[in-house]
């Protein structure tokens, strides 16, 4: 059990400029409170500038994490048009399986529209995943500057990266350590720490004294995007889900967006890092694409895609990191045995879509003492850690008893 949330907090910090911190961030602005963000790179730097941006509110239907597919696709249909955001819109949806041979015209008629003029190649079969109407996307790096930009009065970005949480005797939260861009020692007062910094959140549990585990691994992948290529008016609005192409080992997920750009993820050939790398900051200030793959993705979106064989031009390539817990499920909840502290991290494929539910919870959580919008139940960030562990600063250090000096 978590101590009392204090809600009338005056000093916030959230460790981790990402979608996800900055959305809690915005969730607390919104409700006239200041905010700091420490964030060791730059806002949207990670995963939440070089994910994909893709949502579904239906695709997560009768699991767990449905509350989170629903409220926030339902919260972005408000709040993106309403920050300016240019990137976001609903889309159909295709399921494609890689071929050797043009599309039949049988297959073009049955599809009419929802068929993007430019997979114009090489194809297998074709099939609706989605209409457009419950499926939708955003540039989430678009979507984090909107949110500062918007309460830049009240949410105040610095520079630095997290070392450390110092509390009070009775285990409130009194401060957050950080090492700033000189590796100078520094600090911030605060009340109320929210720990939201993506894949390296698993730091948190020396932050604590080990009274949590937060077990993460690291899944590093390749993606790279398209330019819009000269030859076309318009890029057609149609996302891709494709199958295994195993000539070149990629699943590709293609996300034409508004500006002209296609995004493409799913190259295959990821990386798993490790909850004691990613404790060091492992890829934290540089991640790359592997060129390997990124040959893989041309040549397997290129079969499908004479425009793009004939004109197509690379805009970026690029790798980045999805958080992900052992059970696939995010943690989000308070910290056992402390006051003021709360872990929002690990939201593994769906860190972009739920991200406005996420920020909306954890301050209902924060500032009201549960979450209304969502059951956070299931995601209660102390559930790797054994029952006996919790909380036990001051005797334990990551389930070693160290004594009562310590
Ligand atoms: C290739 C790819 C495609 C994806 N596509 C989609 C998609 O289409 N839809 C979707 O919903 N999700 C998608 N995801 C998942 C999504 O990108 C992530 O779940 C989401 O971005 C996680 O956001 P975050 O804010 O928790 O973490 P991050 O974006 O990783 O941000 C964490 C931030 O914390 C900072 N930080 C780390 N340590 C510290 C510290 N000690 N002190 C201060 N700051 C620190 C980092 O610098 C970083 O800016 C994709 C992921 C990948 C890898």
């Amino acid at each position: 059990m978590s101590l009392a949330a204090s809600k009338s907090p005056k000093n916030i910090v959230v460790v981790g400029g990402g979608i996800q911190g900055t959305s809690v961030a915005f969730a607390l602005a919104e409700r006239d409170f200041k905010v700091t963000v420490l964030e060791a790179v730059r806002p949207a730097s990670a995963a939440s500038g070089k994910g994909g941006g893709f949502m579904a509110r239906s695709w997560g239907d009768g699991g767990p994490t449905e509350g989170l597919h629903h409220v926030a696709f339902d919260l972005y249909e408000t709040l993106a048009p309403s920050l300016g955001c240019t990137s976001y819109r609903k889309l159909p949806v295709l399921s494609v399986s890689p071929g050797k041979s043009p599309l039949d015209l049988a297959t073009k008629k049955r599809h009419g529209e929802m068929l993007p003029s430019w997979l114009d190649g090489n194809l297998g079969r074709v099939s609706v995943m989605g209409s457009g109407d419950d499926t939708a996307q955003i540039t989430p790096s678009e979507f984090v500057e909107k949110m500062l930009e918007k309460h830049a009065g009240r949410i105040h970005v610095v520079k630095g990266t997290c070392t450390g949480v110092t509390c009070t005797e009775q285990n409130q939260v009194s401060s957050v350590e950080y090492s700033d861009e000189n590796s100078k020692a520094c600090s911030l007062i605060a009340d109320t720490v929210i720990v939201s910094a993506g894949p390296w959140s698993c730091a948190a549990e020396d932050w604590f004294d080990g009274a949590l585990k937060l077990p993460m691994e690291g899944v590093k992948s390749t993606s790279i995007v398209w330019k819009k290529p000269e030859s076309i008016e318009t890029v057609d609005a149609t996302a891709l889900f494709c199958g295994e192409d195993s000539r070149f080992g990629t699943h590709l997920e293609v996300y034409p967006r508004p500006n002209g750009e296609i995004y493409i993820c799913g190259i295959g050939g990821s990386d798993y890092i490790s909850t004691e790398e990613l404790k060091q900051g492992a890829f934290r200030n540089e991640c790359n694409a592997k060129d390997a793959r990124v040959k893989a993705a041309v040549a397997s979106f290129q079969e499908m895609s004479s425009t793009y064989r004939q004109n197509g031009e690379l805009e970026k390539q690029q790798a980045c990191m999805r958080p992900c817990p052992p059970d696939a499920m995010p943690y989000m909840g308070a910290v056992p045995g402390y006051s003021g502290a709360y872990i929002n991290a690990g939201h593994n494929c769906w860190g972009i879509a739920w991200a406005p539910a996420c920020g909306q919870a954890m301050a209902e959580l924060i500032l009201d003492g549960q979450s209304k919008c969502v059951d956070l139940s299931l995601f209660d960030p102390a559930r790797f850690t054994p029952a006996a562990q919790r909380g036990e600063r001051g005797r334990k250090r990551q389930g070693t008893s160290v004594g009562e000096q310590w």
